[in-house]
């Protein structure tokens, strides 16, 4: 390895990076991360880290898994590319495919592959407007999707996202899509309203939105099971019911993004099956491979396969990597790794209830609104005046604040405004749940502290 400062030193001369402040890189420079085992991150300077976010939510079975690591060698010799359009597959693709539709709900036996989130809402932009074609209804083409949500950042996904700042910079969102209030009790329930009223009534806009633009005109309702990137916002319990009743008695499709609730983050395979939600579509990523390669797709349920692929013909759509062979192959291996260590299961019956009960413990001290976690995603929302609920002038900054001080005690985190977010790997030891509530705590300490200065 050569010198940290020669890395940042080329890096800001020539590496724009994503979704980040170029001045900010220039001033300090990145940090230069070298390696990974298990939760556990090491910079170009020989400092561990534990990695509280996966990576960007997706190193579900942790890093070093040569297992994975083996499996793409060993495909790359064999066959490291071939395409599946025109009648060609391969090994891993079918493979892959029928391991996928083995662990989804029951009804999910298509998986149609794409490289990226971002591609697999793309997807389903078109294909959930291919089906209404095809069921004779060619003038439900609207989407509804909600206030901060996240889908990705192509054009069509991030108009179905409802970031506003990412909406302000490029004259998105798309004609066709509207947005609907969030399921964020904490942050925008009414003085005295209960979770489940709440809930109820942020799901009510969905009808109210429906009925406004015309049934007849809507194609589909996408939301993720549970909001990460917007602030991990876990619906209250009265939400998802009333969304899918709502979808089935309008006959709207309901899309479920699973990119970062599928493969087990909530402790079931899907968020889905956490929530009790019927999805018709369900575009995946990231914990599809656990990000050692990239990879997307969309589990499509057979009442919507079916009728596309009868009367369609071809569903003209498809990307050069659709089931890309080394990302299959990379994919089998981690699913097999999810299935043999029951890392699913024990997310639900054993690491997750251990985290959460440490994690929702922070939620006593003053700078914390509220502390919430399903399965191993979870956050924190700081507030200046617990019993008022009042925020912090300037959002975003004491989230900003709060995220580097627990990098100083040596734990990733995300802010998203002044709300801190967790989803470690879904491997982790009870150990090392214990240092991550440590650490935690200790930044929130810091976090006083600061604040009293
Ligand atoms: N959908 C959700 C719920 C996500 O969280 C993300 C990324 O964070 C995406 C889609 C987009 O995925 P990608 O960044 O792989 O395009």
């Amino acid at each position: 390895l050569r010198p940290t400062a020669e890395y940042q030193a080329i890096d800001a001369a020539h590496h724009w990076h994503p979704q980040t402040d170029m001045a900010e890189v220039n001033a300090r420079g990145s940090r230069v991360f070298a390696g990974a085992d298990g939760i556990w991150l090491t910079d170009t300077e020989g400092e561990r880290l534990i990695d509280g976010m996966s990576g960007l939510w997706c190193v579900n079975v942790g890093y070093g898994r040569e297992r994975i690591a083996e499996a793409m060698y060993q495909q790359a010799k064999v066959l490291p590319y071939y395409n599946t359009f025109f009648q060609c597959t391969h090994p891993p693709a079918a493979e892959f495919a029928q391991a996928i539709a083995e662990v989804a709900p029951e009804g999910f036996s298509k998986v149609f592959f794409a490289n990226s989130g971002s591609e697999a809402n793309d997807t389903v932009f078109r294909l959930a407007r291919v089906y209404w074609d095809v069921m004779g209804r060619p003038r439900k083409k609207t989407f509804i999707a909600r206030k901060n949500g996240y889908h990705g950042s192509s054009v069509a996904s991030a108009s179905l996202g409802g970031m506003s700042f990412m909406h302000a910079q490029s004259g998105l969102p798309i004609a066709g899509v509207h947005h609907i209030g969030q399921p964020y009790w904490f942050g925008e329930a009414e003085p005295g309203e209960s979770p489940a009223d709440f809930g109820l009534r942020r799901a009510r806009e969905l009808a109210s939105a429906i009925d406004r633009i015309g049934a007849e005109n809507v194609c589909a309702f996408v939301a993720e099971p549970i909001q990460g990137a917007g602030g991990v916002i876990i619906p209250p319990e009265t939400y998802w019911p009333e969304i899918s009743r709502i979808c089935a008695e309008r006959e709207i499709l309901l899309v479920a993004d699973e990119v970062i609730c599928g493969f087990g983050r909530t402790g079931r395979w899907f968020g889905s099956e956490t929530f009790g939600i019927k999805p018709d579509l369900m575009p995946i990523a990231k914990g599809m491979t656990s990000g050692y390669v990239p990879m997307g797709g969309v589990l499509v349920h057979d009442r919507v396969a079916g009728p596309v692929i009868e009367r369609a013909g071809e569903f003209a759509h498809g990307y050069t990597y659709s089931g890309h062979p080394v990302a299959c192959a990379a994919g089998l291996a981690n699913l097999a790794i999810l299935r043999e260590e029951g890392l699913v299961d024990r997310v639900r019956e054993d690491i997750g209830p251990y985290l959460q009960e440490r994690w929702l413990k922070l939620g006593e001290h003053p700078l914390v609104g509220e502390a919430r976690m399903v399965g191993l995603i979870g956050a924190l929302e700081l507030v200046r005046d617990k019993e008022r609920r009042t925020r912090f002038a300037e959002e975003g900054r004491t989230g900003t604040e709060a995220r580097e001080l627990s990098l100083a005690n040596g734990l990733v985190m995300r802010a998203t405004r002044d709300t801190l977010l967790i989803a470690p790997p879904l491997c982790l030891t009870h150990e090392e749940a214990d240092m991550i509530a440590e650490r935690a705590a200790r930044t929130l300490d810091d976090l006083a502290d600061a604040k009293a200065r």
